[in-house]
């Protein structure tokens, strides 16, 4: 893409697929080289003007200094906006600095907001812990897979609703076009952190959502060796979050790690497809194996959430599940030391497949499903071959 098609963004977004812009926007040809890959910018400070008096030093408008904004996290902004369907973004150092500057722009003391129980841990910290305590903003703790639920939870002050989908680590799914409906009727925002599904199989702007929240670190990046994350709604709205919390919280990305992601998501759809078709078969045969307890997957039909992620997930159900076994905590441990392929560490969305055990200690355990109480598996498959995958899980199932 050129840069005369760049300057023609919204004109070739609404005509191109997915899988071309995931390619083509945010790329250009640089001016001075005349590379076809836009360079990664280094420096924190950008040459003033004449008369730099005037200068807003907490402005994040034009290049001045990077906790401001610089050009690898805007060409990385264009993508994303254009993958999730938003008219801005903001990219920022990981997914927590993007919940936390959502939650600092859009709640003050004296507010309230409604949290969905399933949720990424730091999420709970935040609005179930640490603003309650520090500064008084309130929040409730929601089952989110029930509207009707959310919709009891709103008060008079209620000015967000927050929700994951599916979620982190129970695989919960919420309906975000219905949800939305009552986050407006009362007059509050809806932020979804699109995490597990990635803008390939899952766009909550166009459901009605107000802001979706990613991170960066897991499936867009794709690739375990960067951190990011990101904020993707209205310009209005994603202004106050790079006025407020970007420039003045500090959790600005690396031009290093933009770059990197920006490379990471070309591919993103392409290894969405895969993830989401090992996922499925993993799942499945997960399911029929008689010494796995349970398996909560999405796409499979027995799934409580299954009809509302057929209906909003438009291309697959991502590569993340939870199981447990029939076997008592040490079993749980053993079974992971036999993998061979699948590696024991956390985070998702890898190249490779990762697997952690979450132990009957887990703190959220009170809000987990009562199949999850025994202990259980969060599993991310990764790229391998299918067969592999699965015969690593069949051959360290044999005991
Ligand atoms: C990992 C994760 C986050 C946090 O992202 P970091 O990049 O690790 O800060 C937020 N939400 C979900 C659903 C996640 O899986």
């Amino acid at each position: 893409m050129t840069m005369e098609h760049a300057k023609n963004k919204t004109r070739t977004e609404k005509e191109l697929g997915f899988l071309t812009r995931s390619v083509h926007v945010g790329n250009g040809i640089d001016k001075e080289t005349g590379a076809i890959r836009r360079p990664i910018t280094m420096a924190n400070s950008y040459a003033l003007p004449y008369d730099p008096s005037d200068l807003n030093w907490s402005s994040a408008a034009g290049n001045v200094y990077t906790r401001n904004g610089g050009s690898n996290q805007q060409y990385l902004q264009e993508k994303l906006s254009s993958l999730e369907a938003g008219e801005d973004c903001v990219a920022l150092a990981s997914g927590v600095a993007a919940l936390s500057g959502v939650f600092f722009a859009f709640l003050k003391s004296g507010d309230h907001a409604v949290v969905s129980d399933s949720s990424y841990i730091a999420a709970y910290r935040l609005l179930h812990e640490l603003l309650p305590g520090k500064y008084n903003i309130q929040s409730t703790l929601a089952d989110s897979s029930k509207p009707e639920a959310v919709k009891a939870a709103i008060r008079p002050n209620t000015k967000l609703i927050h929700i994951e989908t599916p979620s982190n680590p129970t695989l919960k799914i919420s309906d975000i076009r219905a949800i939305a409906e009552i986050a407006h009727e009362a007059g509050a925002l809806l932020s979804v952190d699109n995490t597990f599904a990635s803008p390939y199989n899952q766009r909550p702007l166009s459901l009605g959502a107000d802001l979706c929240v990613e991170s960066l670190t897991k499936y867009i990046n794709g690739h375990g060796d960067a951190m990011g994350g990101a904020v993707i709604g209205a310009k209005e709205l994603i202004d106050k979050i790079r006025a407020e919390a970007m420039v003045n919280l500090g959790g600005t990305i690396s031009p290093f790690n933009a770059w990197l992601i920006m490379r990471g998501a070309v591919s993103l759809p392409i290894r969405m497809r895969q993830h989401n078709q090992s996922a499925l078969a993993v799942a499945k045969f997960l399911k029929g194996h008689p010494a796995v307890r349970f398996a909560a997957y999405p796409g499979l039909e027995r799934h409580s959430g299954h009809a509302v992620a057929k209906k909003q997930m438009e291309n697959g159900f991502g590569g993340v599940m939870a199981f447990g076994l029939r076997a008592d905590h040490d079993a749980h441990n053993r079974f992971v030391s036999r993998l061979k392929v699948i590696t024991s560490a956390v985070s998702l969305g890898h190249d490779e497949s990762l697997i952690v055990f979450l132990g009957e200690k887990d703190e959220r355990q009170y809000l987990y499903p009562e199949e999850f109480h025994g202990g259980f598996f969060r599993l991310s498959v990764g790229l391998e071959d299918t067969e592999d995958i699965i015969e690593d899980i069949r051959q360290a199932l044999e005991e």
